[in-house]
């Protein structure tokens, strides 16, 4: 069976409050991008999971989130097959775009039509949320609300079409990294995500523009200038909006017309300020790509 996993940016972020467990209290606009990991899975007689990849530098062990996945499913359902799984990288690691948490979502989708478990898309999200607080949205894709520590998700109208240039820089940051240099008791402006989803459901991208802003943003761009660079040059080069997404180093750009898109992408490309630039589309459910 071969599935695709697609990654996700952020329309809007903002982080609300630390918990007493530890967790943080988001509120977010998710969005799928047609960008996406590919995942081949093989039936073995051999048992065990035999998980392979394209990155060297990603384990292939339990904690990789697709063979996090697949031992959840396989020790819950009691499968005595061995599966061989091959996953293909292309969404950049460590980049904001939930990638890992994509793929989780991708295997547990994929196993259960492949072992015919009859799960429904609500136990699979739950069990999802045991492997990451983002895995369930990654098996809802869409456009979404996602509140609590990014469970608790509101399906939303798809937003308005538009092109997506993604820029990543040849740099990292983890999500730990982003929390740790996040003080919230200095942050006097949160992003206002209620009013980024009121224009959602009005359809108006004119009205979104104003309000997509991430919390993470200016304490990852004091540490990463390039972070910046990266914005100014879409925004110089015809982009509407430009932001970071997640927790970073990735910035993308929502432009008008895939012309200009494709424009701003040279630029980029020649700039080498960014590893990898692509231009993408919104990913809504029941749409072919
Ligand atoms: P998020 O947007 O949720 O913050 P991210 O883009 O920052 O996600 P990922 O690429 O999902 O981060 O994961 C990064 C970390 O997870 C790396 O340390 C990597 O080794 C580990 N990891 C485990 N499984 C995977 C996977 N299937 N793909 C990528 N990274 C994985």
């Amino acid at each position: 069976m071969r599935v695709r996993a697609l990654a996700k940016i952020n329309l809007g972020l903002d982080v609300l409050r630390k918990r007493e467990d530890g967790y943080h209290e988001v509120r977010m606009v998710m969005q799928t991008i047609q960008m996406y990991d590919v995942i081949n899975i093989y039936k073995t007689s051999r048992p065990g999971i035999n998980l392979r990849t394209n990155l060297p530098y990603i384990p292939t062990d339990e904690r990789n989130l697709v063979y996090k996945a697949a031992r959840l499913l396989m020790d819950e359902f009691r499968i005595r097959w061995g599966l061989r799984i091959d996953l293909q990288k292309f969404i950049p690691v460590s980049a904001g775009l939930a990638g890992g948490s994509s793929d989780a979502a991708a295997t547990l989708v994929a196993l259960n039509q492949m072992f015919r478990l009859r799960l429904s898309k609500k136990a699979l999200m739950k069990r999802g949320l045991a492997i990451g607080a983002d895995v369930p949205y990654c098996v809802m894709r869409g456009t979404a609300l996602a509140e609590g520590i990014g469970e608790k998700l509101t399906m939303l109208p798809p937003a308005p079409d538009c092109y997506v240039l993604v820029g990543k820089p040849a740099l990292n940051v983890s999500t730990k990294q982003a929390y740790e240099s996040l003080h919230l008791s200095e942050i006097r402006r949160h992003p206002d995500i209620y009013g980024l989803v009121r224009a959602i459901e009005k359809h108006s991208l004119a009205a979104m523009l104003p309000h997509m802003e991430n919390v993470f943003e200016p304490g990852i761009t004091r540490e990463n200038p390039i972070i910046g660079q990266i914005k100014a040059l879409m925004l110089e080069n015809g982009a509407r909006h430009a932001m970071m997404s997640g927790s970073g180093p990735t910035v993308f750009g929502v432009f008008d017309a895939w012309m200009t898109a494709q424009k701003a992408a040279d630029v980029l490309r020649e700039s080498q300020m960014a590893r990898t630039v692509f231009v993408t589309r919104f990913f809504n459910n029941g749409q072919k790509i």
